[in-house]
């Protein structure tokens, strides 16, 4: 979908689509007995957050590299400030997914936010519109879906619970404050080291792991102690580390210290070039 369609999806979902809370109710079950079972899971475009990536590249058992280049595709769009990632369909007739079977999806337990979402949709203020103060919930209706003709109700947190959306939404939580950052309104472009810092931290994060650690990367900063152990083998809380590398590369917050010695380099070489540029 191209960045104008997303806005006018935008303004129709604020403008007419009823706004759901956590206790209001809605008809849906989705299982294998219904008609249109996995009519959903092809052509359609499904965003993956660094949590998605995460999950199911751990879930193939293969590299974030790996799932990237074989799973995902880069939409371009000029107004984007920051790469985002979706989930590659196959290029067949029905453009299924690629984890797509006649039982389901294959990867159902480490399955993408959206795909956990549907049929609820959100509106969080910042991320639909700068002037929202307040976030709700929104039915999306597929018109191949017949899973509102089943008479399962729910309200919005049962469903919440039921499809495991808290862990996901606890990371989502740390994503969004990324890349709804004050200084991306204001900064001017970023440039393309940093745009491809934001990418490596966020979505390739086995290869973010081999910049920390094969390179001068903990000659640099102050760490706590616990924490190179822990990044080294646990991803989500490496992945929690690139939310606080990426403050301080790409908006240059105080995330992290660096170590007295290199800062002094840093400060001299600084002042050095300072001297130079005013001969
Ligand atoms: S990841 Fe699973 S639920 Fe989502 S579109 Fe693919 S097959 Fe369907
Ligand atoms: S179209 Fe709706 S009911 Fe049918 S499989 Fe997809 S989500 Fe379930």
């Amino acid at each position: 979908m191209a960045q104008r369609e997303i806005q006018k999806l935008k303004e129709t979902i604020l403008k007419e689509y009823p706004r759901l809370k956590k206790d209001d109710k809605f008809k849906f079950a989705c299982h294998s007995g219904v008609s249109c079972f996995n009519e959903c899971c092809g052509d359609v475009n499904i965003f993956l957050t660094p949590y998605d990536v995460l999950r199911l590249k751990n879930a193939l058992g293969i590299s974030s590299q790996e799932f990237l280049d074989k799973y995902t595709i880069l939409p371009i769009d000029q107004n984007q400030r920051l790469p985002v990632v979706m989930l590659r369909m196959q290029e067949n007739e029905k453009k299924t997914c690629y984890f797509v079977s006649e039982e389901g999806c294959t990867v159902y337990e480490n399955r993408p936010w959206a795909c956990r979402m549907y049929p609820l949709g959100l509106a969080s203020p910042g991320e639909l519109a700068a002037n929202l103060n307040e976030g709700f919930y929104f039915i999306l209706k597929e018109s191949v879906c017949k899973g509102f003709n089943e008479n399962k109700e729910w309200t919005v947190r049962e469903w919440i619970k039921d499809q495991g959306i808290a862990e996901y939404d606890k990371f989502g939580e740390m994503y969004k404050e990324i890349y709804t950052h004050p200084y991306l309104e204001k900064a001017p472009e970023l440039t393309p080291q940093k745009i491809d810092m934001f990418f490596l931290a966020c979505y390739n994060l086995d290869k973010f792991r081999d910049f920390i650690f094969h390179s001068t990367f903990l000659q640099k900063f102050n760490l706590e102690d616990d924490l190179p152990d822990k990044i080294k083998t646990d991803d989500e809380e490496l992945l929690k580390f690139s939310f606080r590398w990426i403050r301080f590369a790409l908006f240059g917050e105080k995330t992290m210290n660096i170590k007295d010695d290199v800062r002094t380099v840093a400060e001299k070489k600084l002042e050095e070039k300072r001297r130079k540029a005013a001969k």
